[in-house]
């Protein structure tokens, strides 16, 4: 099998499944238990919190476990709108955020928000001159994703936070950095966000667990879930260590090798492309994809879900667009201004440190063939 859907989940680096086995079957003490077991367990979740959040570049305390990056998403936006209710009822967002902002927020206009959808261009990317304009006395969260998961564009967030404080607007900002974590460099700091979002299954770590960063200073930020007080009583619910020793451990790893592993995947998506002109000139990038890790391609006059079975029988994962979406036409690419067989033909193809040369090689024939085999407006 060749796996080319790392934007959708990643395999789970054995080191960190043997972090989440040392503390599912030794350390399995409930961290708020007095004894000392239960200590053990607090004291192996508070040195994972540290280290996930020097992967990150921010203070331990300004981080909170979730159950994934769609709790810290959804956290973040309920919140930042509640904290500002007496201020405005105005959102900024883009048309191109991953479903769990849109969701979110598209239920916050149907309760009486005023959304400001900030369009892409042909590339994916977002005018900040429209995020200057559309910025009122009233806005009160402003979300932009870092690295857009279907196209892999890097979002201008760190100027428009610029743009936000300038403006005077109460609004908190928002950075859903799932994609963006260990892909690209940041620190939540140098962007200037409020709240940002982050997810365990992105890095090598078990899907249920994802992180909320919520800036030090940042008052009277409401909790999520109330109950046994977990996460200085903001996010309530038994901690689940082993998820979270894992987190930590996939961060550290990934941290350590980012750089290279990014360095490693802009050659082999520089290498596909190559290949790709050479022996299949029907396929074109969508987007600028300046991420390392994601590549959009798209075969104008072909309908990517048979493109994606196609390869999938033949051993070869990819996707047709965000996998989140099941079957619906994305919203990514309905918002992109390219024609309706561009956004039809569109599949991504996201790398891991372990694809090769010789995968992108298998890849480049079995599109050869798909294109050589399927009738275009039938496939
Ligand atoms: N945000 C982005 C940009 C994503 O790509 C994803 C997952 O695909 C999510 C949020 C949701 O994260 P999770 O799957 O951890 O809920």
């Amino acid at each position: 099998m060749i796996y080319f859907d790392h934007a959708a989940t990643t395999p789970v680096r054995p080191e960190a499944a043997q972090a989440a086995y040392e503390a599912m079957v030794n350390g399995y003490g409930n961290p708020s238990s007095r004894y000392p077991l239960g200590k053990q367990a607090a004291q192996q979740r508070e040195q994972d919190r540290k280290t996930l959040a020097k992967a990150l570049g921010c203070q331990p305390g300004e981080l909170f476990f979730t159950s994934c990056g769609t709790e810290s998403d959804n956290w973040a936006i309920y919140g930042a709108v509640e904290r500002g209710k007496h201020r405005g009822k105005h959102i900024i967002t883009t048309a191109v955020e991953h479903s769990a902002v849109v969701e979110p927020i598209k239920e916050l206009k149907r309760a009486g928000y005023e959304v400001t959808w900030l369009q892409p261009d042909a590339a994916g990317q977002i005018s900040l001159e429209e995020l200057k304009a559309a910025l009122r006395p009233d806005t009160v969260l402003v979300s932009m994703m870092l690295v857009n998961n279907e196209l892999g564009t890097v979002l201008p967030v760190a100027e428009a936070v610029k743009l936000v404080r300038a403006s005077g607007a109460p609004a908190l900002v928002h950075c859903d950095a799932v994609q963006g974590f260990l892909k690209v460099p940041f620190t939540p700091k140098k962007l200037g966000v409020d709240l940002l979002s982050i997810s365990g299954h992105k890095i090598g770590a078990p899907k249920g667990i994802g992180a909320l960063y919520v800036r030090k200073g940042l008052q009277n930020w409401k909790p999520l879930l109330r109950g046994g007080g977990q996460e200085s009583g903001l996010r309530s619910g038994t901690e689940p260590t082993a998820q979270i020793a894992a987190f930590a451990k996939a961060a550290e790893l990934g941290a350590e090798e980012m750089a290279a592993n990014a360095a490693h995947m802009q050659e082999l998506k520089a290498y596909l492309l190559a290949r790709l002109a050479e022996r299949v000139p029907e396929v074109w990038q969508l987007g600028a994809g300046d991420a390392p890790h994601i590549l959009c391609l798209t075969l104008p006059g072909y309908k990517s879900e048979v493109l994606v079975r196609v390869l999938g029988d033949k051993g070869i994962c990819v996707s047709a667009g965000s996998a989140c979406h099941r079957g619906q036409a994305s919203h990514v690419f309905a918002a992109l201004p390219v024609g309706k067989p561009w956004k039809e033909g569109a599949f991504r193809v996201s790398f891991g440190g372990e694809n090769i040369r010789e995968e992108a090689d298998q890849l480049t024939e079995a599109l050869r063939e798909a294109v050589d085999t399927l009738f275009p407006s039938m496939s």
